[in-house]
């Protein structure tokens, strides 16, 4: 099953160019492994102790994308081990990673959390936080963090008129940094919207990266919560 989901959202994700991040959060590795047979390279968690457990468990080639809050205590644990940061949600937490990369000598990629939805408990940076933060060029104070993108999530509801908006939003910022930087902010490329209930209304808003995890996996068993 499995691996049938892998193979068809494949099919309906390659030829459009859009990663499909598979969310595995809350599932053992043998689920895991089930996706990384059927071809599946990009995994996704929230928790940085279960993907500190996971990671020595998989294959190498596994690219570990983090998408929960990183809580700054945790930073250093998940430094050099993951391929993309895509929650970056404060300018703290933004600064305190590139502390630590520079410390350990690497370079991590990163996504800010962009805040859109109508829900106080979504955090993140406001549009005009980010407009500013790209407008006074703050990038530039980074030295060993590669700012790839944008990553946010709709409004949690079923007014798809609500989420198609979200994502029109996230969209049009996208391509407003990118305009107004132009060729000074290299490789800002990425955009993540769209889980597994609305990633088809962020494939018609012009997502690049999906974070799909119950339609590849099933329904989480929290039970260790
Ligand atoms: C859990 C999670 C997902 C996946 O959600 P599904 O509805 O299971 O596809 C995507 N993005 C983030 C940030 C998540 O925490």
């Amino acid at each position: 099953m499995i691996a049938e989901r892998i193979k068809s959202l494949h099919q309906q994700l390659d030829p459009l160019g859009v990663t499909l991040v598979a969310v595995s959060k809350f599932h053992p590795v043998e689920a895991l492994m089930q996706a990384y047979d059927a071809g599946q390279r990009i995994f996704g968690e929230s928790r940085v102790q279960e993907l500190i457990a996971k990671i020595p468990l998989l294959p190498k080639d596994i690219q570990w994308h983090f998408i929960g809050h990183l809580q700054t205590n945790k930073i250093r644990q998940i430094i050099g081990h993951t391929s993309l940061i895509e929650s970056v949600d404060s300018l703290r937490l933004l600064n305190l990673i590139d502390a630590e990369s520079s410390r350990a000598g690497v370079i991590t990629r990163i996504l800010l959390q962009a805040h859109i939805a109508q829900e106080e408990t979504k955090t993140g940076f406001s549009p005009d936080e980010l407009l500013e933060y790209f407008d006074t060029k703050s990038y530039n104070s980074l030295k060993s963090t590669h700012i790839c993108g944008l990553m946010g999530m709709a409004t949690n509801t079923d007014d798809s008129i609500r989420i198609n908006q979200d994502f029109a939003q996230l969209r049009r910022l996208f391509g407003d940094i990118r305009t107004s930087q132009g060729d000074e902010l290299r490789g800002f490329d990425i955009l993540s919207m769209g889980m597994s209930g609305d990633y088809v209304d962020a494939l018609n808003h012009g997502t690049t990266s999906v974070r799909i995890g119950t339609t590849i996996f099933g329904s989480r068993q929290y039970k260790n919560e």
